[in-house]
């Protein structure tokens, strides 16, 4: 075993084969710094090289003149757990024909229960992006106090942080909250501190869904307030996700949300944010419209039928549609009754001659629906965008194009057709910025000793093709792609490799 070693080893560093060499493609290496025309090398599952390939072998050598070669992109907030966990979804073809090579899910509070495991099958069963894992806060809440609205009892707390200290220690890459959403809802500021200190004690990040974008509760600045004090109570990164001002009550209050980071930032909080680029959100009837109170205990049904609560909900309903931008700005994405898919609150209603909130209720009872909310505005969306700590995220999720389009959209869109910003800062919010978020180590940039995570995108076909009414259409215009050196996508298409790994904080 020892003579072997010593035999192969000057072989190795005299002539060094490579597997692959980029040739000639403009090189952006996700640092933020301008493109240069370069070769890159690639041995196993590394960068070897970048500059100039003369006089080197490889096994592959692809020719890159006139594309654009950037580190693959890394996904902070996506949906993917259950993708990943099924063999026939799991090379998660969505993220990787937008170029992406990482992604991160478990968020908005709603993780799997068991992070060790879930990692551990993924690398068993193999995934074709690298993934890592968040624990929700509302995962670990329910599994303590079930959909109870109450504060927790010293040993319900003491229960809860023990379950994030397992789950960071299995792994996981920081805790997730969704304070919009039941049960996350119910908990108090305080008690998050707790749960975000413990995820502070293994270097992890607080990712947060607020618990208000809008003007329900805390209003938008509030919860943007209250994330920055969970960062400096509990003393750890905090990733404000799919940043947004969300209704008619917040539009224009970007420069606010700005000013108030960019303290925070001054004062030494580390304070970013994702964001997805565009003006449609993506939630349930239920999550958009009815008030949490509601939901509490798991008795939403029961209440919808409740003469004692019907005028009390009815209203706060009707608020919350208007502060959503009414029934036209609600399109149903994916309902379980299909007779209403594509269609509109507005439309729904007037088809069964009834008031837009009896039609969202008859739809919640008849099992729900995904909806796409048009509750943004393009100033707002841009102004984030402009922000160094702001990074790309896709929140992917069915019956929205964003799981399907998110990057190319960014690039094309923001980037080509409107210059909004410079494609290097684009690529900077979709690589190094992520991975020194997540704590991703040697990813991010295109780098000699960095993992061999690649992207080789046509800039003149690069977009996105899904739509809402059609929202499952993969994207175009990614020639090749490496997963830790494998291509995943060659010549344009999907390969079988399943290179992905599973990522532990
Ligand atoms: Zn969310």
């Amino acid at each position: 075993m020892l003579a072997a070693l010593l035999l192969s080893a000057p072989c190795l560093a005299t002539a060094q084969k490579l597997d692959l060499i980029i040739r000639g493609g403009s090189v952006i290496d996700g640092s933020g710094a301008p493109a240069q025309k370069a070769d890159i090398g690639i041995a196993g599952d590394r960068i070897v090289f970048i500059g100039s390939s003369n006089g080197k072998q490889a096994t592959r050598v692809i020719d890159a003149p006139g594309l654009i070669v950037t580190p693959g992109f890394i996904d902070p907030h996506t949906h993917t757990a259950g993708d990943l966990s099924d063999p026939k979804r799991s090379r998660n073809d969505a993220y990787l024909m937008q170029g992406v090579t990482t992604v991160a899910t478990g968020n908005d509070g709603d993780s799997p229960k068991e992070i060790g495991a879930t990692l551990a099958k993924w690398e068993h069963q193999g995934i074709g992006t690298n993934a890592a894992l968040f624990i929700g806060q509302g995962t670990v809440r329910g599994e303590v106090m079930k959909m109870s609205d109450g504060k927790p009892t010293d040993e319900q707390l003491a229960q809860m942080k023990h379950l994030v200290e397992a789950a960071m220690q299995q792994g996981a890459i920081g805790i997730s909250t969704g304070l919009y959403y039941a049960p996350g809802s119910y908990s108090s500021t305080e008690e998050v501190i707790e749960l975000a200190k413990v995820a502070a004690q293994y270097h992890g990040i607080y990712d947060t869904h607020m618990r208000d974008e809008s003007s329900y509760t805390i209003g938008l600045l509030g919860s943007v307030r209250e994330t920055i004090r969970i960062g400096r109570e509990a003393h750890l990164t905090v990733m404000i996700s799919h940043i947004k001002a969300l209704g008619a009550d917040v539009w224009g209050q970007s420069a606010d949300v700005i000013k108030v980071v960019d303290d925070a930032r001054r004062e030494g909080i580390n304070v970013v944010a994702s964001q997805y680029p565009y003006t449609a959100s993506g939630t349930s009837v239920t999550a958009a419209l009815v008030p949490r109170w509601a939901e509490a205990n798991g008795v939403l049904l029961k209440n919808l039928d409740d003469p004692a609560v019907h005028t009390k909900l009815i209203n706060e309903m009707n608020q919350n549609l208007v502060r959503r931008g009414g029934p036209d700005s609600l399109l149903m994405t994916a309902p379980r009754d299909k007779t209403v898919t594509g269609k509109t609150l507005a439309a729904i209603a007037k088809e069964r001659n009834e008031s837009p909130v009896d039609a969202a209720i008859e739809i919640i009872k008849s099992g729900g629906s995904a909806v796409a909310s048009f509750n943004m505005k393009e100033n707002d969306i841009e102004a984030f965008m402009r922000q160094p700590w702001v990074m790309t995220c896709s929140d992917g999720s069915e019956g929205h194009p964003r799981k399907y389009g998110t990057y190319p959209r960014k690039i094309h869109d923001y980037v080509y057709e409107r210059h909004i910003i410079f494609l290097e800062a684009a690529v900077r919010s979709s690589t190094s910025l992520p991975a020194e978020t997540l704590g991703l180590k040697d990813r991010g940039l295109l780098k000699p000793g960095y993992f061999a995570d690649v992207l080789v995108f046509d800039p003149k076909t690069f977009q996105e093709r899904a739509t809402y009414e059609s929202p499952r259409v993969l994207a175009a215009g990614v020639r090749y792609l490496t997963v830790n050196g494998r291509l995943a996508i060659d010549e344009g298409n999907l390969t079988t490799t399943l290179a992905g790994k599973a990522l532990k904080r």
